[in-house]
Order: C-alpha cells, then structure tokens, then sequence
C-alpha cells in the first residue's frame, strides 16, 4: 500500500492564499450569503487575503432571531439528558474538525500554533464542562407561611446575542454559546470581522451537530453588532470586546429595551514584586504574564510590571533579556512563541504607543521596531518590546495597548503601589509576587480586580469565575454562575 501524503497545515494556509475560502453565515441551519456582499480576511502573518465572509445586514440579523425563536422552545424542551447529550455530540464534533479549525484560527489570526491548539481543546472542554452541570439548573424552596410552598425555577431567556472579539477567534465565540446554550436559549453570534473564519465553520458543524437554529452566526462588522444589541426580543446579550465598544452597546441597548448584559472588557492588568519575590521564576512569569505569546493581544496580560526598588534593575535586565529571546515568526511553526500581529492598524496603534514612550521618557530596554528580515517583509510584525522607567502618568501606563509592549515601574512603600494600580478605570486581573502569604493576600484583597495570581500568573481554572471590577466588565464566566446568568428565576407560590 502506498503511503498518502496529506498537505500540512502550512500547505494548507498557503493554498487559501491562491483559493480563499468563502465563508458562509449559519441561519436557521443553511448556509447563507448576504445581501450586503462580502468582507476579505487576511492572514496578519502575510498581509494576503485567505478568504471573504458575508457583511451581514440587519436583515440577516432578523432572519436569524426568527430561527432561533423557532429553535428555542423545542430546544429548551428538551431533557437535561437529551439537551447534554446533544451539547456533548457538538463538542465531539468540534473535536473531530480541530485540524480544520486550527488552520483557519492560524491562519485568519496570526496566533501561534501552539496557542490556538489550546484554545480549540479549551473549547471542547468548556461545551463538555456545560454540558455536565445541566442537572444543576436547580431552583429552590423558601420557607414561608406554613400553608403555602414557594419555590423558584430556572428558565432560559430565550435567543441570546453573542458579539465577539478578535483575539481568540474560536473561544471568544464558544464562550459565549456553551452556558447559553445548556441553560436552554438559542444564540444568534456574530464573530469578530477580522477573523471570522473558524466561526463560519463553527456554523457548518452545528448546523450537523445540532437542532437547525439552535446556533446561528451572522457574519459582519458594527452595524451586525448593533443590529443584535438593538434587537427587541434578544434580552440577553454577552459581549466580549473593548471598554469603549462595551459603554456603546449598554447605551444602545438601553434605548430599546431593558436587557441583561455580561461585558467582558478590556485590562490594564497590574503585576507587582515585592523583594522577597522568586527572582528566577519571575522573569519567565512576567513574559508569560505579559501574553507575548498572543502579541500581548489578550484581555488580561499583566502589561504593568511594578518592582520595588531593591530589586528593579536586576528584574529589568532578566525580563529584557527573556523578552528579547523570544521567538518570533511563521505561526504555523511549532517552536513560534509569537507570532504576527492582527491587522495594520493595530500595529500603527502600537507604533505610536511605542513613540509616545519614547517621548515621555521611558527607557527602551529592547523591542521598539519592527523585525528584519525576509520573513517578516510580509504581514504585520512587531518585535516583543520592555519599557522601564515608566512612570504611572505615561500613556503606555495607562491605556491598554493591546500589543506586545511591556511597561516596568518602580515602587518603594505598598501603600503608593496599591494606590497607583487601582489608579486606572480598569480592573480584570493582577498579580501580587512575594514568598510572604500575609503580604500576598493582603495586597490581592486591595487590589480592585477580578481575577488574582498570587506567585503565578496567566492560569484559568475550568470553573473559577472570570471577569472584571470597574470597566473591565459586568459578570463572570467559565463557573455554575455563568450557566446561571443564562435563566431567568422565576418564583412561585403554591396554595396548600
Ligand atoms: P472591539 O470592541 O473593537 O470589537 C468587539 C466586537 O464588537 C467586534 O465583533 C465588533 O464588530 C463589535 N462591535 C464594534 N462596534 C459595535 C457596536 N457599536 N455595536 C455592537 N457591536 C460592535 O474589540 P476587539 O478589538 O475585537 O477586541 C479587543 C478588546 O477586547 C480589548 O479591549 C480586549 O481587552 C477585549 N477582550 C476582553 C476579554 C475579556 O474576557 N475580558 C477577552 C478578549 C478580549
């Protein structure tokens, strides 16, 4: 028997450069286009153009609630068993396509292999987890007047309205469907415009896996987004996105209807070292920390460093050092440990970031530019970057970058450090470095945010909650409350 050769998944990326893929929207189970026409996506690690999705209308967005109304009340008729064992067939699902889907979060992200391959199991794992608590959507008894029973049930709000952010392609959509979905709702999702292509296979699977209508992905920019948020029978909206995005979308729903919201918003995340830190562990943590590995394109990266002053100049130069070691390239390489940064603008942000630094006074201990070489002529690149000597009125201390830029500051008193890391609006996670307990927890309990590393940093456990203080969000994911967060409770009075 002759061996077959199958192409890899670099083969693969390279053929959507001479083939893109037409990705379709999912709308009451078929495949659709849009009267709006099309959007091209480009492969950031390339600059070329590897496919073109549907620019979805409000018309779209229409059709698609009509058939997640319609999906719904079977759906959420449905066992617990039945609804679980359906959940946990779209999971195998999922699980059976990861090759497809990995080469489209790759190529549509410019993500690292190593770190998409992650997120693909991480969403098989969630819809799995979901799917294992449906026997939890309790409700309960109060205690009352002796002649009465009162108790509570759990309902589903019905069609949920899912809009996504770039940075995670699939898992910022999945996120927003496996709770949703397993507390009996319907969705209708709109993945991000500048990597929507593994959310349109996500369409074609479910569309096999699942009841037609139960998920349906309209493709499109803002007015898709909008078009959802403003849709009056859509009363549970999860967002995951930017702070600015997230204010806009509470105002606009407002103006329709009263709506239950989830944001997931953006960080400014405050790592800080005490002396007694472990010096040789932090210089790794603080490069992990800072989510290089996603171009420091994620959420929650612990993007300001504090170090006391007794150990600030040895930190600097370890974590220079480590930053400048890593390796930067071809994300469908195995050893890449970052890889090539979403789009044109977002780099040009980050550019100017980088500038602004520079004029402010920061000292650039290494990065600043963009890479050389032949490989990075293409695409959109940037070299991991570490500032020191940022002081906490700089802009890079306090906007987020979303890019691959590390800002170091000194402290001396715990009081002043505390202070200035709750000085900004925003408030996801942070990290607290010291081998003394007492100190570690007292410093995580002033700090105002909603995730905390003491000694470590960058984890998530399946069912530990996530989500932000202040403008960092509303609502956690990930445990029983997310699954929670998609019922209604009702309560009732029975007449003995
Ligand atoms: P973004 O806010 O620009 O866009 C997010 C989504 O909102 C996109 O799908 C976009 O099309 C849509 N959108 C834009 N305007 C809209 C409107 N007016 N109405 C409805 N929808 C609209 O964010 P982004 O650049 O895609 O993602 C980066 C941001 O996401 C960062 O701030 C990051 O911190 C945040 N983020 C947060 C988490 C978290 O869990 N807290 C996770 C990932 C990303």
């Amino acid at each position: 028997m002759t061996q077959q050769s199958f192409p890899s998944l670099r083969e693969r990326a390279a053929a959507l450069e001479r083939a893109p893929r037409a990705g379709l929207m999912s709308i009451g189970g078929e495949l659709a286009e849009s009267a709006g026409g099309w959007i091209e996506t480009i492969n950031p690690a390339t600059g070329a153009c590897i496919g073109k999705v549907p620019a979805g209308t409000a018309d779209d967005v229409e059709q698609a609630v009509l058939a997640a109304e319609a999906a719904q009340v079977r759906w959420a008729d449905l066992s617990v068993a039945q609804r679980a064992q359906a959940m946990n067939a779209f999971a195998d699902a999922i699980a059976a396509h990861a090759d497809d889907l990995l080469l489209l979060e790759v190529a549509d992200s410019g993500n690292s292999i190593t770190g998409m391959r992650g997120d693909i199991k991480a969403c098989v794992d969630r819809i799995r987890y979901f799917a294992g608590l449906g026997y939890e959507l309790q409700g309960s008894t109060i205690p009352g007047e002796s002649d009465k029973l009162n108790l509570t049930v759990r309902e589903p709000y019905g069609v949920v309205g899912r809009i996504a952010a770039f940075n995670h392609p699939l898992a910022m959509v999945v996120n927003g469907l496996a709770a949703a979905l397993m507390a009996g709702n319907t969705a209708v999702v709109k993945p991000s415009e500048q990597c929507p292509l593994s959310a349109t296979l996500l369409g074609e699977i479910a569309n096999k896996a699942l009841p037609r209508g139960v998920v349906n992905i309209v493709t499109g920019g803002a007015a898709v987004g909008s078009a959802i948020v403003r849709h009056p029978r859509v009363k549970r909206l999860s967002f995951v996105g930017s702070a600015r995005t997230g204010m806009a979308i509470q105002r606009s729903a407002a103006e329709v209807a009263v709506k239950s919201l989830s944001l997931e918003l953006g960080g400014k995340n405050p790592f800080i070292v005490f002396p007694d830190a472990d010096l040789d562990k932090l210089a790794d943590a603080a490069i992990v920390g800072m989510n290089f590995i996603w171009q420091g394109q994620s959420c929650s990266s612990t993007s300001r460093l504090f170090v006391h002053d007794s150990v600030y100049d040895e930190v600097c130069e370890r974590v220079a050092r480590n930053a400048e070691s890593l390796r930067v390239g071809d994300p469908f390489e195995e050893s890449t440990q970052m890889g090539a940064i979403i789009s044109a603008d977002q780099r040009k942000r980050v550019e100017d970031y980088v500038s602004s630094a520079k004029a402010e006074g920061a000292r650039l201990l290494t990065g600043g530019g963009r890479p050389e070489g032949a490989q990075f002529e293409r695409g959109f690149w940037y070299t991991p970057t570490v500032f020191a000597d940022v002081t906490p009125e700089m802009k890079i201390a306090r906007e987020e970058i979303f890019g691959p830029v590390l800002s170091i500051l000194r402290w001396r008193e715990v009081d002043e450090v505390v202070k200035t890391a709750n000085s900004l609006d925003y408030g996801l996670t942070g990290a607290v470095w010291t081998r003394d307990i007492s100190q570690a927890l007292r410093t995580a309990r002033r700090l105002q945010t909603g995730y905390i590393w003491i000694n470590g940093v960058a984890t998530g456990a399946r069912a530990l909650p996530f989500g932000g203080y202040k403008n960092s969000g509303i609502g956690r994911e990930r445990g029983i409350e997310e699954l929670y967060s998609y019922t209604e409770e009702k309560s009732m009075q029975i007449f003995l």
